[in-house]
C-alpha cells in the first residue's frame, strides 16, 4: 500500500512498513504462538544474539522497555541513594525519571545548539565529589561527543550509560578512524523498541548492551527478580522481560534496520536541500563523529512563531510535533530535585524554537514534495 494524499500524512507510517514485510512478520509471530514459549525461549535469545552481532558488542540483555533499560543499568552499576547522575535537560523524561525513582540525584546540564546533545564542557562543570555517572542522550539519531565524554569519565572515575533510544544503528567514528556502533562506547548502552523508534516492535520493548560480561550477568539477574538460579535471589530486582512475540517482530525488523535508517536519511537529505534557502529555518546539523539516523527531523525556527507555522501546516494536513516543549527542570515532577532558579540558556531556546516534521521509512516522493511545498509556501 502506498502512502497517498488520500491517506492522512502521519509523523510515522508503521502500517505501510508492516505490509511490506507482513509475510515474514506473521510467520515469525506464528512460530511463537505454535511453540507457546511466550517468556524467554529461543526467539528472545536469538534476537539478543543477532542484535549483539549487529552492534559488535559482547552482550545484549533485552527487557520490557527503554525506561526499564535505563533503570536496570543504574541498579546494576550499584548506584546508591544520593549519588549524582548527570543528564541533559533537553531530553525525553524517561532519562531523568529513573534517576529520581532510584533516589539518585539528577543533575541537569545544557546542550549544544547545533547537535542538541550535551557536551563534555557542560558535563565537566557539573561534576562534584558526589557524581557517579553520566547519561549522555544521543538525541534525534545522532551521537553525543562520546570520546570527550569518555575521557572525562575516565579522569573522574565515572560510569557512562548511553541513552541510545533514538540512535540505534548510527555509526561513531573515533579520532583513530575506527568505527563503532553508537551505544556501545560507554559502560552500558540502553535502547527502546517502542513502535515508532528506528527499531521498533509492536508493543513495548527495550534492551541494554555491554562488553562487560560480569555486568551483563548482573543485569540479566536484576531484570529477572535478582535471581541467578530459579528461586535463588541474590539481588532485589525487578520483572522486566521482552516478550517472545516482540522478539519475533524485532528479529525480522533488525534485518532491515540499515535500510530503514538509510530511507530516513534520504528523506532528511531532501528536506535539507529544500529548506537551505529559507533563512528562517535552521536545518539539522550533521556532526563529523557520528552518522545521523534521523529518529526525528528537527528544525529550529529563527525569529518567528513556530506555532503559527505548525497551525498553517496542520490546515494543509501536514503534522508537525514539538520534541520537547518544556525543559526537564521546569517539569513539576522534578521540582524537588532542582533549584527554582535553574535556567539553561540553550535548552530554553531550543524548547521554544524546535519542531519536527514527519520522517519515516515509507515516505513516498509525492508526500515528501507535498510537505516541502507546504513548508515553503509559508515563507513566500
Ligand atoms: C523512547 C525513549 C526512552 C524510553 O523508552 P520506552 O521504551 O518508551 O520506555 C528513553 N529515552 C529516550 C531518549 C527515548 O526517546
Amino acid at each position: 500500500m502506498k502512502t497517498t494524499r488520500n491517506e492522512p500524512i502521519q509523523m510515522v507510517d508503521l502500517k505501510s512498513q508492516y505490509l511490506k514485510i507482513q509475510s515474514e512478520i506473521d510467520q515469525s509471530i506464528q512460530e511463537v504462538l505454535t511453540s507457546c514459549q511466550f517468556i524467554k525461549g529461543p526467539k528472545v535469545s536469538n534476537f539478543e544474539r543477532n542484535l549483539a552481532a549487529y552492534l559488535g558488542v559482547k552482550q545484549v540483555i533485552s527487557c520490557a522497555n527503554g525506561t526499564d533499560a535505563l533503570q536496570l543499568a543504574m541498579m546494576a552499576l550499584g548506584l546508591q541513594a544520593g549519588d549524582e547522575v548527570i543528564v541533559p535537560a533537553f531530553t525525553y523524561v524517561a532519562t531523568a525519571e529513573v534517576i529520581a525513582l532510584l533516589k539518585l540525584k539528577p543533575v541537569m546540564v545544557d546542550v549544544d545548539m547545533e547537535d542538541f546533545n550535551t557536551t563534555a564542557a557542560y558535563i565537566s562543570n557539573a561534576i562534584t565529589n558526589k557524581t557517579k555517572a553520566i547519561v549522555p542522550v544521543h538525541l534525534f539519531g545522532q551521537s553525543a561527543p562520546m570520546e570527550l565524554i569518555l575521557s572525562l569519565a575516565k579522569e573522574h572515575g565515572l560510569f557512562v550509560i548511553e541513552d541510545n533510544a533514538q540512535a540505534i544503528g548510527a555509526d561513531y567514528t573515533l579520532t583513530n578512524g575506527h568505527q563503532q556502533k553508537v551505544g556501545t562506547l560507554g559502560d552500558i548502552g540502553c535502547t527502546s523498541f517502542f513502535p515508532s523508534k528506528n527499531l521498533g516492535c509492536y508493543g513495548d520493548g527495550g534492551a541494554l548492551f555491554t562488553n562487560n560480561e560480569k555486568l551483563a550477568t548482573k543485569i540479566r539477574s536484576i531484570a529477572n527478580h535478582g535471581q541467578s538460579k530459579r528461586y535463588h535471589h541474590q539481588f532485589i530486582g525487578v520483572n522486566s522481560r521482552l516478550d517472545a512475540l516482540q522478539a519475533a517482530v524485532l528479529d525480522i525488523k533488525l534485518k532491515y534496520l540499515d535500510q530503514y535508517n538509510a530511507a530516513r536519511r534520504k528523506v532528511a537529505d531532501r528536506y535539507d536541500e529544500a529548506f537551505q534557502e529559507i533563512s528562517q529555518l535552521k536545518t539539522p546539523f550533521r556532526s563529523t563523529h557520528s552518522t545521523h539516523i534521523f529518529h526525528q527531523y528537527t528544525l529550529q525556527a529563527i525569529d518567528f512563531d513556530r506555532n503559527d507555522l505548525i497551525q498553517y501546516l496542520q490546515d494543509k494536513g501536514i503534522p508537525a510535533m514539538i520534541y520537547y516543549p518544556i525543559p526537564l527542570y521546569e517539569q513539576i515532577a522534578f521540582a524537588p530535585f532542582v533549584s527554582k532558579k535553574m535556567s539553561l540558556p540553550n535548552t530554553e531556546k531550543l524548547c521554544q524554537s524546535v519542531f519536527s516534521l514527519p520522517i519515516h521509512t515509507e515516505m513516498g516522493p509525492s508526500t515528501l514534495s507535498y510537505i516541502i511545498e507546504g513548508v515553503k509556501s509559508y515563507f513566500k
